[in-house]
Formats: C-alpha cells, structure tokens, sequence
C-alpha cells in the first residue's frame, strides 16, 4: 500500500505555479512533507484528497487511479484539512453521528458503536456531551481525527495539524497520529521541522513547488555530519559573518543569536555541532534558493 505521485504539477488561473513536477513514492506509516509558507504542500494535500485538478502527472494509490476514480479515492480517505471548521452549537457525540451518517453508515446501532469508538480512541469520550465551540485547539484537532477516521480510512491526509497547539496538546495529537499510522499511509504536512522529526520515518522537503530533498529523517542528518559548524554572534557580527560564510540558519538560545554554518571546512571561530534535521531542512531551503537566483 503506497501513494505514488509522478511527475505532478498545477498552475492556479493567476500564474502561480504551486507544483511543479513533483515525484514521490509515500509508503505505509507516518511521511512528513515539510516546506515554508508558500511551498505548495496545501495544493499538493488538495490535489490528493480530489478536491482540486492536476494539469499533467499522475497521482495513484493502492491500484486506485485518483484523476480517473475520484469516488474511490474518497472511499479510503480521511482527511484533516488546514481550516477544519466546527459547528460551534453542535455536541461532539451529534457532529459525529452526523459526519458518519454522511460517510453512509446508515444502521444506528452500528453507528453508534463506531461514533463511540472514534471519541474514546481520541480521548474525547467524557467530553461527548459539550459543544464544539467550548473546545480547545488541541481538542478541535483531536476531533478533526475523529472525523477523518471514519470508515477506517487507508489514506489520511493531514494538513498543518499542530499549529497553534500548546505543547501539552502538541504531545497528545502526535501520540494519536503515530498510533493511527501503524497500519496506513499518514501524509503529514507542516511548517514546523520538530514534527517530522518527532514522527516520520520518512520525509519530504518542498519549496517552490519542487521536492528539493526526500529521504529517511535520521539519514538526511547524518549525511551532513561534520559539515555544520556554529557560533553565538551579535546583530552586527551577523551581517559581517553571513559574508564570509554560508549561514544557514540563526536560532535564539537563551535570548542569544547562533549561526549555523553549512561549510566543508571549520570557519575561523565557530566550532562543531551535530546535525539535527533543522540543519537539513535550512541547509536544503539555502542551497535551493541559490541554485534558483
Ligand atoms: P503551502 O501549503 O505550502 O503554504 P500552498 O499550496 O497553499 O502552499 O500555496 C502554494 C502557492 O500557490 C502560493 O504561492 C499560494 O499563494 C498559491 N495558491 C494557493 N492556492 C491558490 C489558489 N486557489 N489560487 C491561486 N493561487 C493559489
């Protein structure tokens, strides 16, 4: 069971191109597609859960054609998207019910027992009664979830789920997500590095609407060992080091600046750091934008 995307782009009406001849195989289990705003994850997630056209490429998962046979497609899709709006009177228990009688799980008895199911596995049971507009974020998505889970999806497209959870929230969502991955394919798009390091076993890296790296997270990493070199700078040294050397990256630690430096030989002053897959994911977007300039 896999998703294989081929050579798959899409130009908005307005000129944009948000893909660009993007090839990917996503096997079963948790895959993580990251980039920055802008990237294209949004319309490549869209294009997958058939709600959006591709120009030219072909998108195939597990023997379904998903251009040609959209309705199969939606038979083994759950889906999460970015702006996952709620009903902000309706309790948890009757939003559900609803949702799964759409999905065409008509017997009431069997419903139910799926309905009940879906909010104890996201931890939502005792709160079955309230409305979904006293939910809290973490509780929304964990909802969102629920929702994608009905009918025991074997795709499940999940889009920008973790931001603007807390991290008590973020933890909870990531358990449940690497729970429901055990046995499907899990397309997981963010912004935010920690994630994909957190849960993929595999990953992709979009900017532009191009797949500029893909791989297994902890192989990406160790691939640029021994190449990434860092130093505490102030605000001016900063401007006078990004001359001299390649800086990829400048992260706060304790409210101070440190430059990460993607270089094969140690830069005069900094010193040797492991890679973490923020090294890979800066080091990436860098070498992308100057091979586009
Ligand atoms: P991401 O999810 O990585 O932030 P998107 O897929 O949302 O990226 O956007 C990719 C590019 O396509 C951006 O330049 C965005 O402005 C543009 N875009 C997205 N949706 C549309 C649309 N419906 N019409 C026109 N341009 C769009």
């Amino acid at each position: 069971m896999e998703l294989v995307l081929e050579g798959v782009s899409k130009t908005y009406p307005n000129g944009v191109k948000a893909l660009d001849n993007v090839t990917l195989t996503i096997p079963h289990g948790m895959f993580g597609l990251l980039g920055p705003n802008g990237a294209g994850k949004s319309s490549l997630m869209r294009s997958v859960a058939t709600l959006q056209a591709i120009d030219s490429g072909s998108m195939k998962f597990d023997g379904i054609d998903i251009a040609s046979q959209p309705d199969k497609l939606r038979d083994v899709l759950g889906y999460l998207p970015q702006d996952f709006g709620v009903y902000p009177k309706v309790t948890a228990w009757d939003m559900l019910d609803h949702l799964a009688q759409l999905k065409g799980l008509g017997k009431r008895s069997e419903r139910h027992e799926v309905v009940k199911a879906l909010l104890n596995r996201t931890n939502l049971w005792e709160h079955r009664s309230r409305r979904l507009g006293g939910f809290s974020g973490g509780m929304k998505q964990r909802f969102g979830i629920a929702q994608a889970l009905i009918g025991n999806p074997k795709l499940i497209i999940v889009d920008e789920p973790t931001a603007g959870l807390d991290p008590a929230e973020r933890f909870r969502f990531h358990n449940l997500l690497a729970e429901i991955s055990e046995d499907v394919v899990v397309l997981l798009s963010t912004h935010i590095v920690t994630d994909v390091a957190d849960l993929c076993r595999n990953m992709a890296i979009l900017a532009g609407g191009k797949v500029i790296l893909s791989g297994h997270p902890l192989e990406l990493t160790k691939a640029i060992e021994g190449r990434i070199w860092k130093r505490f700078v102030t605000a001016e040294e900063l401007e006078a080091v990004s001359k001299e050397v390649p800086v990829i990256a400048v992260r706060r630690v304790a409210g101070r600046r440190l430059a990460h430096v993607f270089a094969e030989q140690q830069p005069h002053g900094f010193e040797a750091v492991t890679p973490d897959l923020e090294d890979v994911y800066f080091q990436s977007l860098s070498a992308s934008s100057k091979k586009a300039a």
